[in-house]
């Protein structure tokens, strides 16, 4: 089902990781720039992420002994100290997701890299390191955002769909390489449960089991054919009682098994780039930007 697969380390039948989105109440006030701080309800909504799922999360993964990914604007990670303190005590990695969720195709050359650079001062200052991993704000990879993710020193992107198992892409302009750790609408959760009257997020809420069954179905198909299980998720969303009550009781199960990989997205990528320069994994690579003009244009003629 897979051609040119990986072999995962020690007999793991998939890598698997939970890449949590802390965006926070960032999402209100990028998109309401003269009102959104009015905005009380939808904002309490947003901020439970970081409040009450945040140490949830943080803690089921203490329990099962694993380390995960959570990528957060760096001004959330201003804003909410308290869940990054929560997280990095636990272990875990801190991505790169925008400075407060901007989005990089409506932004010039210069405002992509001054943001970006905003965020990656922002995160070494709190973790004492570098990002080694950026996801676009809503998959919002720009035709410019791999050279500047290159010129950077980034190790992985986490925004693209293109293939089921890491793959490399590769700039068509300076033939530098990141590592794509790819995932699908079909993994995040916002189609799943987000829904707000208030911010026209207007999504059907589905029961926690019946859309936790997407994500097992995947889970299930990866686990069968050697893929990477990478959902998309949102504290505030997947974070939320019965939600995460589901998940807990998976992964209760699946970790304790033993026989998946669950690691951070940055030792994945890492693991696939050694694979990839040991010559054991012949993975797939995409020239990016695909296109650097208008393709098809038929009318007017
Ligand atoms: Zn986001």
């Amino acid at each position: 089902m897979i051609s040119q697969g990986i072999i995962w380390p020690n007999g793991a039948k998939c890598a698997a990781c939970l890449s949590f989105d802390m965006d926070a109440d960032s999402l209100i006030h990028v998109a309401y720039p003269g009102d959104g701080h009015t905005k009380v309800s939808p904002i309490s909504m947003l901020r439970y992420g970081p409040t009450v799922a945040v140490p949830r999360i943080v803690e089921t993964y203490r329990r099962l002994g694993i380390k995960q990914t959570f990528f957060i604007p760096a001004w959330c990670i201003e804003q909410y100290p308290g869940a990054v303190e929560t997280i990095m005590e636990g272990g875990h990695e801190i991505a790169h997701h925008s400075y407060i969720h901007e989005n990089p195709l409506e932004q010039t050359d210069a405002d992509e890299a001054h943001w970006l650079d905003l965020g990656i001062d922002i995160i070494k200052r709190t973790t004492g390191k570098a990002p080694r991993g950026w996801r676009a704000p809503l998959y919002n990879f720009s035709n410019r955002s791999l050279d500047l993710l290159l010129e950077r020193g980034f190790a992985y992107d986490a925004s693209l769909m293109g293939a089921d198992i890491p793959y490399v892409i590769k700039s068509r302009r300076t033939g530098g390489e990141l590592i794509e750790l790819p995932s699908h609408w079909g993994l995040d959760d916002w189609p799943q449960w987000v829904q707000s009257f208030e911010l026209n997020y207007m999504m059907p809420v589905r029961s926690a089991k019946s859309g936790f069954a997407l994500y097992l179905e995947e889970f299930e198909a990866a686990y069968a054919h050697g893929g990477l299980w990478v959902p998309v998720l949102h504290p505030f969303c997947t974070g939320r009682l019965a939600r995460w009550h589901v998940f807990d009781a998976f992964l209760e199960k699946v970790v304790r098994r033993g026989d998946v990989w669950f690691a951070p997205m940055e030792e994945i990528a890492a693991y696939a780039r050694a694979e990839i320069d040991a010559g054991r994994f012949q993975a797939m690579t995409d020239l990016l930007p695909q296109y650097e003009q208008p393709v098809g244009r038929v009318f007017p003629r």
